[in-house]
């Protein structure tokens, strides 16, 4: 092999291998829709070197190219976060990049809207299973590098679901509340460290599949969520409050963003024009 196939080779070797890399590492979960994909495309817009992680590959290779193909850093690594095994084994391979900065767990969603009295326990166990045990397994196996960094953020991306109820969202609601309560304890738990954890708390955000997924590709029923409001909170409105969220100066720390559209005054209060 000559000198330049040598270089050919390594050339093409760091071009599939994921790098390392000296710009601040960013993972976010639940990267292959919605929410978590703009949360990539801001913070990897940002400067940082983002880990985009979901169930399925093919969206979020796609992603991490975009994002490559934008001049921004991307890696993409298939990640089911309610796999406590799985989340294990890619947290350690995460000491390839000199450090973890950021964590946003996003991954999670709705199943069902019914009430208490018919809701399907197997549906609200999934629900907590991703919500929380999924966000509890992530923020568990990257808090070691995150605290060694010197400067990490946890975000937990809850919902107003995570603080108020509504009829037929009981089964979701707990979940979030879960997931609020996750972050609100880690804050008092781990002050004095140099971790900050970010809640931020949506209303209604329409995006491609949230909907769909909760009423089991129901589309109609969907559509039905966010007919009328003039403007739902998009994912890249969201994403525009994370990656702001994150990028504030360390000592500066967003406990907990409510953030709706105009139209929606609470859980249960939307102006709807029909
Ligand atoms: P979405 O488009 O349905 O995105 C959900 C994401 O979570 C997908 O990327 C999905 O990817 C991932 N996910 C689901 N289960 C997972 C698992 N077990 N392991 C890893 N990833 C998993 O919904 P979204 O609207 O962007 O919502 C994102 C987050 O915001 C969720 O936590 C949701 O509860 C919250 N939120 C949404 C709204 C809203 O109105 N849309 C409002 C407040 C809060 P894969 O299927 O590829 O794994």
């Amino acid at each position: 092999m000559t000198d330049a196939d040598t270089t050919a080779a390594a050339a093409a070797d760091a071009a599939t291998a994921p790098s390392a890399t000296d710009a601040p590492v960013a993972v976010v979960t639940g990267a292959s829709s919605g929410i978590g994909a703009a949360a990539a495309r801001r913070l990897a817009a940002a400067g940082y070197h983002v880990v985009a992680t979901a169930r399925r590959k093919d969206r979020i290779e796609a992603l991490a190219a975009e994002i490559e193909a934008a001049g921004h850093r991307a890696t993409a690594h298939v990640l089911d976060v309610t796999d406590r095994a799985a989340v294990d084994a890619f947290a350690a391979g995460l000491d390839r990049f000199p450090a973890v900065n950021v964590l946003v767990n996003n991954a999670g969603g709705a199943l069902g809207a019914d009430p208490v009295a018919t809701g399907d326990p197997d549906e609200w166990r999934r629900m907590y299973e991703t919500n929380v045990i999924g966000t509890l397994h992530v923020t568990q196996a990257l808090l070691p590098a995150l605290t060694a960094s010197g400067d990490g953020t946890v975000l937990v991306l809850s919902s107003t679901a995570g603080l108020a109820t509504y009829e037929g969202g009981a089964g979701y609601v707990a979940a979030k509340h879960g997931a609020h309560v996750l972050a609100e304890t880690l804050r008092l738990e781990i002050v004095g460290t140099p971790v900050r954890v970010i809640e931020i708390a949506p209303g209604m955000v329409k995006t491609e599949e949230f909907s769909t997924t909760r009423f089991h590709g129901d589309t109609e029923k969907a559509a039905k969520v966010y007919a009328g409001v003039a403007e739902p909170l998009t994912a890249d409105d969201v994403a525009d409050t994370i990656a702001w969220a994150v990028t504030r100066p360390s000592h500066v720390n967003i406990d907990l963003l409510v953030i709706r559209p105009r139209a929606q005054a609470s859980n249960t209060k939307v102006h709807r024009e029909l």
